[in-house]
């Protein structure tokens, strides 16, 4: 298969996930277990498929660091157990480190709540010429947030402020956000790895049954399950008001973790395909310069 065939393949695979528009978005649209034309048979071919991506991704994001002028921010966001952190590190294992930057997001700090709810994400946006990954991100402040809304009062924001336009506030901040950025040279991919809740019963069952797992369970993220139904609605409310042509969302199918690698590595090689990367032409009078240079070093 060349380039143009994979590149072609990589925007159709990820088309059917992709939001753009979220007019009309429906959560219930979308199937968790959905593996597209792909059965479980698929899974070792599937496999193949991801390691090719990783290898187009790194040739890509070698183009992108030399260009050195558009940056690429992937935004992963999900519920507990939904395969955030698999799906980072299998994607990303190709990529050259030292053009990636991946951080996680925990519950704010006291110094983070003293300034606005953009103010810790903002200066982590990735910089010309690299792939920015966040591990959650300010979509917090209208997801667990909007779920406890108590949690707004240990943010000590004014208590006038606090009202009960505050979700739709946030929302048009956050597209105006992200309209600056895009406009600054950020290209979007927001990604919301949707997890059934049975197959997240199955996996903290697995985090509890098996020791090299316990680790990752946490009983808060059990408290959080008992939220379910909050939790989709923020997830619903945030895409429909987010989505957008410049930061679209992509709504990942995650109880299959072979099938929702394989689509974000998809959805991020067609991100920077829609980017006109090429390595920088080098003018005549560099190429001048290395003629010389050459000489000067078969002349030692
Ligand atoms: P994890 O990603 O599993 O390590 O968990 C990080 C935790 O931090 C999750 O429970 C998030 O809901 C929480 N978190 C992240 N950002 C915020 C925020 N802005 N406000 C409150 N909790 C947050
Ligand atoms: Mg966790």
């Amino acid at each position: 298969m060349d380039k143009s065939e994979i590149l072609k393949r990589a925007r159709s695979f990820a088309k059917p996930y992709r939001v753009t528009d979220g007019k009309d978005f429906r959560l219930k649209d979308f199937d968790p277990g959905d593996t597209g034309d792909l059965v479980d048979e698929d899974k070792a071919r599937a496999k193949e498929v991801l390691a090719l991506g990783v290898e187009v991704l790194a040739g890509q994001q070698e183009r992108l660091y030399a260009q050195d002028c558009w940056s690429v921010l992937a935004i992963f966001q999900a519920m507990d157990a939904a395969g955030k952190d698999g799906a980072i590190k299998h994607v990303m294992s190709g990529v050259n480190p030292q053009g990636c930057e991946v951080y996680s997001f925990k519950a704010p700090t006291a110094h983070e709540l003293d300034h606005d709810f953009l103010w810790r994400t903002h200066m982590r946006v990735p910089e010309r010429g690299r792939i920015g990954i966040f591990n959650r991100s300010y979509y917090e402040d209208v997801l667990v947030v909007k779920v406890h809304p108590e949690l707004l009062e240990s943010a000590k924001i004014p208590r006038e402020l606090i009202t009960k336009r505050i979700w739709d506030e946030r929302y048009e901040d956050i597209r105006s956000h992200e309209r600056q950025l895009a406009r600054s040279g950020v290209a979007f991919c927001k990604f919301f790895l949707h997890l059934s809740r049975n197959e997240q019963k199955k996996r903290f069952l697995a985090r509890i049954e098996d020791p090299a797992k316990n680790w990752k369970f946490s009983t808060a993220d059990a408290r959080e399950r008992a939220h379910w139904k909050d939790y989709m609605r923020a997830y619903e409310d945030a895409i429909r008001e987010t989505a957008t042509e410049w930061a679209p969302w992509y709504v990942v199918p995650a109880d299959n973790k072979w099938y929702t690698r394989v689509v974000v590595a998809a959805a991020l090689i067609d991100t920077l395909a829609r980017l006109d990367l090429h390595f920088p032409k080098v003018s005549g009078e560099k190429l001048a310069e290395l003629v010389k240079a050459k000489e000067a070093l078969l002349a030692e």
